[in-house]
């Protein structure tokens, strides 16, 4: 979607927006899946509710991208425009055993800085590409920690109220991939509490989460982790490979060799291959184990 209507242009320069017109998602997004719109950086918290009051009353549909490495996006012109936000310096800000963290913060350096100031918890989510806003809205874990759990507050542009607001822990429910945020809140900053461990403690943590990942996933691929969720009590990963499925393929989109629910762009791969390997993974799960395998991955298409 291209926005070319001069008084939305002057209007996102006073709200110190930056406008990229036609941005590649493919570039954008770990998969490198992904066709053309404009891109919006936004630079101010404040400048959020204005900018989605001047989107909405001018009909702009939006999305909110972080680090994009847990998305599919469709093939050819969007129709939507992407908000993303731009990170502060500094983006982390400590006081006690309280992270202060902006949403645009990179997660992998979120937890190796607080590693460094003796605060660990967060080990498990070495690996795990992306920024803290991602992480949130998707409730990221892995190696049986998640980040919710040590969530106090969320600042957060709401779109109930079409304001910017301060949501405690106990106000949000976070589930297994899953949070009790509006699907258009926007998150833009996180008060964690994280427990006090010597840094040698918590890198030693750290080793063990890289080494079992090196170990199991294909990290050098192009990739948005796992593709479906883990039915309660069992193993997509696991279901999809007692059926022989790594290494099935639609055009450049396949199945990895590796790690049976990571789904790879070994190529040139477009969405329609990546849905179309996606549905038929899922059919035949489900013929066979009659199982309806939940999507991880959000599908933008
Ligand atoms: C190699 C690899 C390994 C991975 N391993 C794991 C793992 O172990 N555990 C795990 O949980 N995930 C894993 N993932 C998936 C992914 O990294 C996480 O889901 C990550 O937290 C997504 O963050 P992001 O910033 O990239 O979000 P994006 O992919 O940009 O967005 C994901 C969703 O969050 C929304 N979103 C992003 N930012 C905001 C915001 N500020 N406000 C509101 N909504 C927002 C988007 O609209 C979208 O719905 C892996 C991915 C890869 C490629």
């Amino acid at each position: 979607m291209r926005i070319e209507n001069a008084k939305i242009i002057a209007a996102l320069r006073e709200l110190d927006v930056e406008l990229r017109s036609s941005s590649s998602l493919a570039e954008l997004t770990s998969l490198a899946i992904g066709g053309t719109t404009d891109l919006l950086r936004v630079k101010k918290h404040e400048s959020i509710p204005g900018l989605l009051d001047l989107l909405d009353s001018h009909g702009v549909p939006h999305r909110f991208l972080g680090g994009g490495s847990n998305l599919l996006v469709g093939d050819g012109e969007l129709p939507w425009v992407v908000l993303q936000l731009t990170s502060p310096k500094p983006d982390v800000l400590l006081e006690g055993n309280f992270a202060h963290v902006d949403a645009a913060a990179d997660l992998g350096r979120t937890v190796t800085y607080c590693a460094k100031h003796d605060l660990g918890g967060m080990e498990g989510l070495i690996g795990v590409p992306g920024t803290v806003g991602g992480a949130l809205r998707m409730n990221a874990g892995a190696y049986g920690m998640q980040i919710g759990s040590y969530v106090r507050e969320v600042k957060l542009y709401r779109a109930a109220t079409r304001q910017i607001e301060i949501l405690r822990g106990h106000q949000i429910s976070f589930e297994y991939r899953h949070t009790s945020f509006a699907p258009d809140d926007m998150m833009l900053a996180v008060k964690l509490e994280l427990p006090s461990k010597p840094y040698k403690e918590i890198l030693q943590g750290i080793r063990i989460c890289n080494e079992k990942r090196r170990s199991s996933q294909p990290l050098g691929q192009k990739s948005a982790g796992c593709i479906f969720k883990n039915p309660p009590g069992a193993s997509a990963g696991r279901m999809i490979d007692e059926l022989g499925l790594k290494g099935l393929s639609r055009g450049d989109a396949r199945v990895s060799d590796r790690h049976a629910n990571f789904f790879v762009n070994a190529g040139k791969a477009s969405a329609k291959d990546m849905l179309g390997l996606i549905a038929d993974v899922r059919e035949r799960v489900h013929s066979t184990f009659k199982v309806e395998l939940e999507h991880e991955v959000v599908i933008w298409a």
